[in-house]
């Protein structure tokens, strides 16, 4: 889950950008997005690459594991 840094929630995060990369017209390669806090005003992008299986993240958006609340 991808939240805002300063609003540490993604209830504001709205996509304003989304990209997909695909390698040989069929495997998504890599997925970039940029996100804007519609409460704040922050801007982040956010990226994952396949070959890898890396995200990354940059700006005022920060990655967030998702856990449940009872073990
Ligand atoms: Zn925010």
């Amino acid at each position: 889950m991808i939240e805002c840094t300063k609003c540490e929630t993604p209830q504001f995060l709205q996509i304003t950008q989304s990209r997909v990369y695909f390698e040989d017209g069929e495997m998504i390669n890599e997925i970039s997005e940029t996100y804007e806090c519609t409460l704040c005003g922050g801007t982040g992008m956010y990226t994952y690459t396949e070959d890898e299986e890396e995200t990354a993240v940059s700006g005022d958006v920060q990655l967030t594991k998702e856990r449940p609340k009872h073990a």
